[in-house]
């Protein structure tokens, strides 16, 4: 388990402005001319302020033997062993001056250690006498005089001058702790959200990708289920087609009616499965792109008869119309079929009876859908066959036109709806416009009519490596 911030050892370092710090030392040492040292808990050194000693310490260093005495002295003064409630220590410098070891405390820890020193001590009158036994190398009476330029200070005074600066340092270092806790507290809250935050995206992850794959499961699910439905439904739309024909001997008026709704209600099923087909596979990914060149007029001829039937009995004309300049594109037939027949057969699903429903082909100059504008160094990717269905019905209202193209979208969701249908074709529509790199628009008013613009890249050569077979993705689709 992670402990609190607040439990943490925090480094001297880390706890005091180091150059603010120094400078309060040396205010301090330039005040007593005493020098001060500061060693953080591991050791090393972040304050070193000299006071001037002349030359004292540099005549010591001069003579071998004293050279020795006062590395040994050094090293002592930096590892003399303090404990979390070790008092203030003083150590003897061969040469009689002395140092003061305190210890660096905050709240129970030990941060590190104040040296203060060398001074000379107020009773210091001359080198000790065991020093004599180094000469003749060292001068004593030199030495001296050199001892007799440093100040001097009673253990009281020294004892005040730690007491001060000590108190100095925790002033400083509460206030810099208080920064310190803040900031990590601030650093822990924020690393704790973050932790959850992407515990959080993990499980949305797996439950995304949990969605998915039952996403995948009911898309394969439908596709098996209507796949099997068509087979026995394509028997009964045949079946009632040679009743029809009287292949079965003479039908009276009643029974032709019967059998006449029987193939309305099987073929109007049978295009419901067609759809929830077509959209299963385009959510699972399984969409092929197959482009044939294609004479567009024969395709948009296979739409109307698609559509006849509705057409006529709601008295609905559908003119035909191809720009001379249409020449064979490479398209989907099977796909661009179905893009007009969804088209063609809303048009006439919500137009009033006897209207007419234009039906058009042309070439226009339009941004690609993949890039979005205008090329002008390949102005050829600008060229667009534009598939129109123009009809004089109902229309959409201006806030519905954005969400007509989502699945089951329908404008009007009641359960009295007036008009037959499942909410797929215009999802299908966009998609298969799509898998042609093409795009769907539509310009509607409500009571007017609306005209939905099918644009499709006009690509007359097939290039593709794979024979024309394009693979639609889910990504590609959304
Ligand atoms: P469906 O026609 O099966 O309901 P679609 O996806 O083809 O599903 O269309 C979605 C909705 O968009 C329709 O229910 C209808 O509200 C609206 N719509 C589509 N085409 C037309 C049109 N030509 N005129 C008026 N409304 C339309």
């Amino acid at each position: 388990m992670d402990t609190s911030v607040l439990d943490h050892d925090v480094p001297l370092a880390e706890l005091l402005d180091i150059e603010g710090f120094r400078d309060v030392c040396r205010s301090f040492c330039d005040l007593y001319g005493i020098g001060i040292k500061v060693f953080d808990g591991e050791g090393s050194k972040i304050v070193d302020v000299r006071a001037s000693t002349g030359d004292h310490c540099g005549y010591l260093f001069t003579v071998h033997a004293t050279q020795v005495l006062c590395t040994n002295l050094v090293n002592q003064i930096r590892t003399t062993p303090l404990s979390k409630t070790s008092g203030i220590a003083t150590i003897d410098c061969f040469s009689g001056l002395k140092y003061k070891i305190v210890p660096l405390r905050y709240e129970g820890s030990l941060l590190g250690r104040f040296i203060f020193g060398p001074y000379a001590p107020a009773a210091l009158e001359q080198p000790p006498a065991a020093l004599s036994r180094h000469e003749p190398e060292l001068n004593l009476a030199t030495l001296a005089k050199y001892q007799s330029k440093l100040p001097r200070a009673t253990e009281e005074t020294i004892g005040k001058v730690v007491s001060h600066i000590t108190n100095v340092f925790d002033v400083l270092i509460h206030a810099n702790h208080r920064a310190h806790l803040t900031s990590r507290l601030h650093i822990a809250s924020v690393s704790s959200t973050f932790a959850e935050l992407e515990k959080t995206n993990r499980d949305l992850k797996q439950a995304n990708e949990k969605l998915q794959d039952l996403d995948r499961l009911k898309s394969n699910f439908i596709a098996t289920v209507s796949h099997e439905l068509r087979t026995p439904l394509t028997s009964v739309i045949g079946y009632s087609e040679m009743l029809l024909e009287g292949m079965a001997g003479e039908l009276s008026k009643e029974q032709r009616e019967y059998i006449n709704t029987i193939l309305e209600k099987g073929e109007s099923l049978l295009t419901l499965i067609g759809q929830v087909l077509d959209m299963s596979r385009i959510e699972s990914g399984n969409v092929l792109v197959q482009r044939q060149p294609t004479e567009i007029r024969s395709v948009m001829e296979l739409s109307v008869t698609d559509v006849l039937p509705q057409a006529r009995k709601r008295g609905v004309t559908i003119v035909v119309e191809v720009a001379p300049d249409v020449a064979p594109i490479a398209v989907d037939r099977d796909k661009v079929r179905r893009i007009i027949t969804n088209l063609l057969a809303n048009a006439v699903k919500f137009s009033p009876a006897s209207a007419s429903v234009a039906l058009k082909a042309d070439l226009v100059d339009v941004a690609p859908a993949t890039s979005g504008h205008f090329d002008v160094f390949e102005p050829e990717r600008n060229r667009h066959l534009r598939l129109q269905v123009a009809d004089q019905g109902i229309g959409i209202p201006p806030d519905k036109l954005d969400r007509i193209f989502e699945a089951f979208f329908q404008v009007d969701n009641t359960s009295t709806r007036e008009f037959g249908g499942t909410g797929l074709g215009l999802a299908i529509v966009r998609n298969f416009a799509h898998a042609h790199a093409g795009r769907v628009e539509v310009q509607s008013q409500v009571g007017a009519g609306s005209t939905f613009s099918v644009l499709l890249p006009y690509v007359t050569d097939i290039i593709s490596d794979n024979a024309g077979v394009e693979v639609l993705s889910s990504q590609q689709s959304a």
